[in-house]
């Protein structure tokens, strides 16, 4: 075990680091930040912020050199430098469970492997696989990129062949999947954790709704049958198995209209659409990913209150920031803020948990509030 008063590396300095490192330091740990970016929401709160390309040779040898486990916020990190650390330090998780989920083609091959469903695909590497990717779907469907895509950057909707052509293109055919639209009855999203020891622990199945590819509301408990909503828990752990994952990770899934259960995409850390377990549960989704990395046992997952999260997007911000006295004024809502400088359409600036007594009523409080805001 890794008691507190060791230090903890944190690769990446955005929102879901900043609430790790605030969970670490409750727990009495040191945590070191590794983030380019300066004055980051992870970097305010941490004990230090190493101000450094992630893959800047010399930063790196000094942060594994002064950390005594190294875990992540952020999926894209090159491999190679995840296990140059992992000569030296523990680095959880790895950096072959990463390399799994940098890459839609090759996070759902994997699905596929862990005999999972993800929705209908077609892969293209080249020009000479759109034919054989638009044979594996039904219009319309959407181009993603591969690689680097969040919050729903880097996706087109496309309905015809030509259209596809065309996306591809737009994308600088950078490799890409083209995916069926497919009919949502809703989305949900399984966040658990792994230990070294194999053992699995998920937390409440959370439905997530979307605006403009980007989350806007988690509700949980989520309003769906439960058989779906075991089906999902056994799904991600067997994801988790497959990838010998140390730490937190998240699945998100689709629900279709005919009640199939896909597999959307695999988050390597913490999620938004835990952001609940912060206000909501005995055990947050940040004080359990501290917990797995240093090998603590896991803390209780239980809900103690339905809840629902709602994102605040720099698209409400104006010159000033919005009146938070509407969400001071309602006593079970939670303000949390990243502590970004700047606000900018689609981007995260923070989010509010609102509880109460059932689902329904906590979304008319809830959106009640967002609509005061905006
Ligand atoms: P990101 O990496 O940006 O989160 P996702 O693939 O999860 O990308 O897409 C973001 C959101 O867009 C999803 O949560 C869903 O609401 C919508 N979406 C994406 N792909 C599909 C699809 N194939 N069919 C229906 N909705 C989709
Ligand atoms: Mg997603």
């Amino acid at each position: 075990m890794i008691l507190p008063g060791a230090t903890i590396g944190m690769i990446g300095g955005g929102q879901l680091g900043r609430m790790f490192v605030i969970a670490a330091k409750y727990l009495g740990y040191n945590v070191l930040v590794l983030e380019p970016g300066e004055n980051s929401p992870a970097g305010q709160v941490a004990d230090e912020q190493i101000v450094a390309a992630y893959d800047a040779p010399e930063a790196l040898a000094t942060f594994a050199q002064r950390c005594d486990v190294i875990t992540t916020e952020f999926e894209n990190i090159p491999a190679s430098v995840l296990e140059t650390l992992s000569e030296s330090t523990p680095v959880r998780p790895s950096a072959a469970a990463l390399s799994k989920t940098q890459d839609r083609i090759v996070e759902k091959d994997f699905i596929r492997s862990c005999g999972l469903l993800p929705v209908p695909y077609g892969a293209i590497r080249t020009r000479s696989e759109v034919a054989l990717a638009i044979d594996a779907i039904k219009f319309p469907a959407i181009l993603k990129t591969a690689r680097f895509g969040y919050d729903g950057k880097g996706q087109i909707t496309v309905n015809t062949p030509d259209e596809v052509v065309e996306a591809y293109e737009s994308h600088r055919s950078v490799d890409c999947v083209l995916e069926q639209r497919v009919d949502l009855d809703c989305e949900i999203s399984v966040v658990l954790s792994r230990n070294e020891n194999g053992d699995t622990q998920c937390f409440p199945v959370s439905e997530n709704v979307h605006v403009d590819g980007i989350l806007f509301q988690s509700i949980v408990p989520a309003r769906v049958d439960p058989d779906i909503a075991r089906a999902a828990q056994v799904a991600a752990k067997r994801i988790a198995t497959k990838l010998d994952y140390v730490g937190v990770l998240a699945v998100e899934f689709f629900v279709t209209k005919k009640a199939e259960l896909l597999v959307n995409e695999i988050a390597p850390r913490t999620h938004n659409s835990g952001h609940f377990t912060i206000d909501a549960c005995v055990t947050s989704q940040f004080e359990q990913q501290v917990r797995t990395v240093c090998n603590l046992p896991f803390g209780d997952t239980r809900l103690l209150t339905p809840v629902v999260m709602t994102n605040l997007l720099g698209d409400i911000w104006g010159d000033t920031q919005p009146d938070w006295s509407k969400v001071f004024n309602s006593a079970a809502s939670k303000l949390h803020l990243y502590g970004k400088a700047e606000a900018r359409d689609g981007r995260k600036m923070g989010h509010f948990c609102t509880l109460a007594d059932n689902v329904d009523d906590a979304i008319t409080e809830a959106t009640k509030i967002f609509e005061q805001l905006s």
